[in-house]
């Protein structure tokens, strides 16, 4: 075995070069980059959804808490990483990994990726950012005219305007809601008179001089969780996040709502905020947002929209109208990184009035300064990529009718799927698709039929056995590593409102066959039956039921 006595040094000189444009097409980093496609390429094509490797074994390779006192050859190193971490890392674009929102990418992004990262901008200030912030500012005028469609007039007087923003982009839906709650905020508690507002004197100050004894916002039982630590890190306190309930459709129930509005106000607590959610991230289910912009409106409430996952459905003329009172929406969030099919990192909020967020407006000397036009005196984060670019080149790639093409098959996959659900006799659909998401679980046929004649207390323990048993399975599939689906917990009226295990599906990858979805469900009937628990106990209690039935019936 030839020994390798190439040894890195950490000289000037090597450091020197690092920096240093690589010359030569046939130079170490351009092989480097060739191998580094190609593996990517094949494990792309070869790897399915995951792999089986315990994460406790992976964890060994990432083991020392040491910074390495010796440099690395970048060639060596791109060998550790293909073999410890590429090989192990999960294919989320795989047709057959249909469990999550974030999901393939159109292969044109890796080139394109490349700009960003070779000239990377900072998009905090024009200075370090120049043509890519007008970019990013005409990104949030196109999303702004997806959304609310003003005229050409209203996007020529804004989108560049110096103390304006139609939004703000940001690493995604988190952040973008917490930047929407804390422009509603400050806006409930803006300055007046002598006070000066809520950003300058504090939240105890600000409720002193206003006389509330308490702030709320309210969304449905299905809002994100993102929510939950807007309302921590905006100082009102989780318990403020006013969780509504929803009807059988997981759509905000707004009878409910009208009364917690009115036990709020009875109590002199003030409301500053309510979220519609349009495409829930469990069910994909949507609020009626029209009415519940009545609500607000009558209420003095700022309306959010959390379209984080939905908002691409805009870009549909078929479904566009299941989102219809968006448009009324004092602010909105989308990520780009779920159903507009770009990079993880790319969220936005979008605001009505390009006037709202000097709510939130900062400034600094060396940087931001008043009346320039740079980004980052209006967004949370500081430093930002160029990460807008990705979205904009997919836009003016695929077109608003080609993202409505991907919208609409996901939809009709969708419901393609359920149907294929709801006539299989062993699986049961527990919420229809409205968007390309629905959920669903195994429950033998047997079982569906000794779940109708169950006493109380039996169907109390088939269901818990049932909610076992999709856990059991979700595992399994996913650690078998051919197709994962995601599982979440819901409370359905069919079953009394009980907590209910299920699996979750989400159909964003157009490469998704209906074989594949087929295969799934087969896939699913045969892994129920490897558990040795829950399954056992599902079928003798389901005899137990049924043969009584038989016997009463003689
Ligand atoms: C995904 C999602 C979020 C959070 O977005 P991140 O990009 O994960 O921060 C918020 N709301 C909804 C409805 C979502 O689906």
């Amino acid at each position: 075995m030839a020994v390798d006595n190439r040894k890195a040094d950490a000289t000037e000189e090597s450091l020197h070069r690092i920096f240093t444009v690589p010359e030569a097409p046939d130079s170490t980093l351009g092989r480097i980059e060739k191998e580094i496609s190609e593996n990517l390429n094949a494990f792309l094509q070869t790897h399915i959804a995951a792999t089986e490797k315990p994460l406790v074994d992976i964890e060994k390779d990432f083991s020392s808490a040491d910074i390495p006192e010796t440099p690395s050859f970048v060639s060596d190193h791109t060998h550790f990483l293909l073999d410890k971490l590429v090989a192990q890392s999960v294919h989320t674009s795989a047709p057959s990994f249909i469990g999550h929102m974030t999901s393939a990418l159109p292969y044109f992004l890796m080139p394109l990726s490349k700009i960003m990262i070779g000239l990377n901008q900072n998009l905090v200030k024009i200075e370090t950012s120049k043509a890519f912030t007008p970019l990013e500012r005409q990104v949030l005028g196109m999303l702004h005219n997806l959304i609310y469609h003003e005229s050409d007039d209203f996007y020529q007087q804004w989108m560049h305007s110096a103390n304006h923003s139609l939004g703000a982009f940001c690493s995604g839906g988190t952040i973008a809601n917490i930047t929407a709650l804390w422009v509603a905020r400050n806006h409930a508690l803006r300055p007046d008179g002598e006070f000066r507002g809520v950003a300058q004197e504090g939240l105890f100050k600000a409720m002193k001089h206003y006389g509330y004894d308490d702030l709320a916002v309210l969304v449905s039982e299905r809002g994100h969780y993102s929510l939950k630590k807007a309302a921590d890190v905006l100082g009102i306190g989780r318990d403020s996040l006013i969780a509504v309930k929803t009807d059988d459709h997981n759509r905000i129930d707004l009878q409910a709502l009208e009364q917690t509005l009115a036990e709020l106000k009875a109590k002199n607590i003030k409301p500053f905020a309510i979220v519609g959610v349009a495409g829930t991230t469990e069910t994909g289910n949507i609020d009626p947002l029209d009415q519940l912009a009545d609500i607000a409106q009558a209420h003095d409430c700022h309306f959010h929209i959390d379209a984080a996952w939905g908002g691409a459905t805009l870009m549909s003329h078929k479904y566009r109208p299941l989102l219809k009172g968006i448009e009324r929406a004092d602010s909105v969030t989308i990520d780009a990184h779920k159903q507009l099919y770009v990079p993880m990192g790319a969220g936005m909020v979008i605001f009505k009035n390009p006037a709202l967020m000097t709510a939130i407006e900062h400034h600094a000397e060396y940087i931001l300064r008043k009346g320039s036009k740079d980004l980052g005196s209006h967004t949370l984060e500081g430093s930002r990529s160029g990460m807008a670019m990705l979205l904009f080149a997919s836009m003016n790639i695929i077109s608003r009718p080609g993202y409505e093409m991907l919208i609409n098959n996901s939809i009709d996959k969708a419901k393609h799927f359920a149907a294929l659900i709801k006539a299989h006799p062993d699986f049961e659909l527990i919420s229809e698709p409205e968007l390309c998401l629905l959920t669903y679980r195994y429950v033998p046929a047997d079982t569906q039929r000794a779940l109708t004649l169950a006493t109380a207390e039996e169907k109390e323990s088939l269901l818990n056995a049932l909610n076992d048993l999709t856990k059991f399975i979700q595992k399994r599939q996913r650690e078998s590593g051919k197709s994962f689906v995601s599982r979440t917990r819901l409370n359905p009226v069919k079953w009394d409102r009980k907590i209910t295990t299920v699996f979750r599906v989400v159909l964003a990858n157009p490469l998704t066959t209906e074989t594949i979805l087929e295969d799934v469900l087969s896939e699913q009937r045969a892994l129920a039956k490897l558990s040795s628990i829950s399954l056992p106990t599902i079928q003798s209690l389901t005899d137990t039921i049924l043969k009584r039935e038989q016997i009463s019936l003689s």
